[in-house]
């Protein structure tokens, strides 16, 4: 059974798209036989909403931080207040009230001393979530083979920034990397630069890519680091800023821009106010507070939102979210790519419209209440999709060109990867297959995937039109592959 074609299912999940490897860069793009011998990795989790224990438990979360938002009313506070509480408490009490939402995922996350993101690894099983390049190896060779076209439409350079924003453990890359290692020429072209503000995650990505360092020249203390899985140097950012312009650069950045801190801003009588977060009445633990009046940032950002949305449209909604660094990276994105030449390629989960209240909390692969115990589950947003468009042609229309979203499905239907299973099916394991299948289904299935025989709790959920891919690109490369 395991083992069976999966090209009914293939045509199924896929719809309408076209197999571009077949089609167009086949010859120059299809994975080598050798490529098929890397060994599948086994996701197997279980995980199930702990909100909703009617609905059916099932693997969907896996893949999809989106579909299952209903948070508990109730809060569960530790007994003892963490590093991060403290602080978080702290600031409250300096300020003389509460902060943004922004501020909250900002220091949860991401704090230098205790932010989630920093100390720990909170991906896969043992972790808080699993996101898609954990699930198949054939996230990052699809990523790989759109990276391949574009750095074919710039003309083959000899030398290329390939950027990751927010790699996490670096699976991605290391995926991209292997999948496409037989290709020398492209594989010789790269500078890797991971941007990533994770200690604990870069040491993790150093491992993945089976980095080792090198003197620079004999004798120098310096050294330079390279991946032993190609050869190419790798360096590490804390932004984009950091990496050096200059040469053409290709930037991916998956399930990086719903990590960003959002503000969220709601209709009342008093005009638009902010949604924040104070500490509740007794000091144990902490609340959702309106702000009694506009604040800055509902008064900036509301106005920049109304030059492309328009004063209309914003009047008909009573919540919006907004991430000012989304709006801040789209713009910086798009002047670089406008300046090098290049482009990026977004894969996320969100809307291709303006977003009215998405933030969630997930620990342990379970959605829990946003200020439950905060430090101790990963927070998310949706992304606005139609913002980072505009952003991207306010910064550079003249020279850049923004293309879709379109879903993931498409994206990678179009580039290959029915073939790219039916390749590795033919050589592994009935265990390994079985993780093929069901890895396949997740990426670019649609709901229940309709050839599960195993346990109901186990039935993989396919996420691949939850999933959006935007891409970014200078207008002397043409329209990228598949978004013609
Ligand atoms: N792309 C990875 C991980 C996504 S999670 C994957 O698909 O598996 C978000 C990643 O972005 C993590 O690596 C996190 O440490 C990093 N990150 C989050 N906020 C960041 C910021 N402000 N600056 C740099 N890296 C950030």
């Amino acid at each position: 059974m395991l083992r069976r074609s999966l090209s009914p299912l293939l045509a199924r999940a896929m719809g309408r798209v076209v197999p571009f490897l077949s089609a167009t860069a086949g010859a120059s793009f299809s994975f080598s036989s050798s490529s098929n011998s890397l060994k599948p990795r086994l996701p197997g989790e279980d995980e199930t909403n702990e909100n909703n224990q009617n609905s059916r438990p099932t693997g969907a979360i896996t893949v999809d931080r989106s579909g299952l938002y209903n948070p508990p009313d109730h809060l569960h506070k530790p007994s003892v207040d963490t590093e991060i509480i403290k602080h978080l408490k702290s600031i409250i009490k300096f300020r003389g009230g509460p902060i943004s939402i922004s501020e909250y995922m900002e220091e949860v996350l991401t704090n230098p001393n205790h932010g989630l993101y920093i100390n720990r690894d909170v991906f896969g099983a043992g972790g808080d979530f699993t996101t898609s390049p954990e699930v198949s190896q054939m996230f990052g060779e699809m990523v790989g083979v759109w990276t391949m076209c574009l750095w074919e439409q710039l003309g083959q350079p000899a030398k290329v920034n390939l950027v990751e924003l927010g790699p996490g453990r670096g699976t991605l890359m290391a995926d991209l990397l292997r999948g496409s290692s037989k290709f020398v020429d492209f594989a010789k072209s790269l500078n890797i630069y991971l941007v990533e503000c994770s200690p604990t995650l870069q040491k993790l990505q150093y491992s993945t890519l089976k980095c080792v360092d090198e003197a620079i020249s004999s004798g120098d203390t310096a050294t330079s680091t390279t991946t032993t899985l190609t050869g190419a140097p790798i360096f590490w950012h804390v932004d984009l800023e950091g990496v050096p312009s200059g040469l053409p650069t290709i930037i991916i950045a998956h399930e990086f821009f719903d990590a960003l801190p959002i503000h969220q801003f709601q209709k009342t009588s008093r005009g638009w106010c902010e949604k924040m977060i104070d500490m509740s009445e007794d000091s144990s633990g902490f609340d959702f507070v309106l702000s009694p009046q506009p604040t800055p940032a509902s008064l900036l950002y509301l106005r920049r939102l109304c030059q492309w949305v328009g004063k209309e449209e914003i009047g008909k909604l009573e919540q919006i979210e907004v991430c000012p660094r989304a709006l801040e990276l789209s713009h910086q994105i798009a002047k670089r790519i406008a300046s090098d030449g290049g482009g990026a390629l977004i894969i996320d989960y969100g809307k291709n419209e303006i977003i009215s209240d998405s933030l969630q909390a997930i620990r342990k692969h379970k959605f829990v209440h946003v200020l439950d115990n905060p430090g101790s589950a990963d927070l998310s947003a949706f992304v606005d999709f139609s913002t980072i468009r505009h952003c991207c042609a306010e910064a550079a229309s003249e020279c850049i060109s923004v293309h879709g979203p379109i879903t993931q499905s498409q994206l990678f239907g179009s580039l290959g990867i029915n073939f790219r299973v039916e390749a590795l099916l033919q050589n592994c394991s009935e265990e390994q297959a079985e993780s093929l299948r069901t890895g396949y289904w997740r990426l670019v299935g649609d709901g229940e995937a309709p050839f599960w025989e195993g346990t109901v709790e186990q039935t993989p959920i396919g996420m691949g039109t939850r999933y959006l891919a935007m891409a970014i690109v200078n207008k002397k490369q043409g329209v990228p592959i598949p978004f013609k």
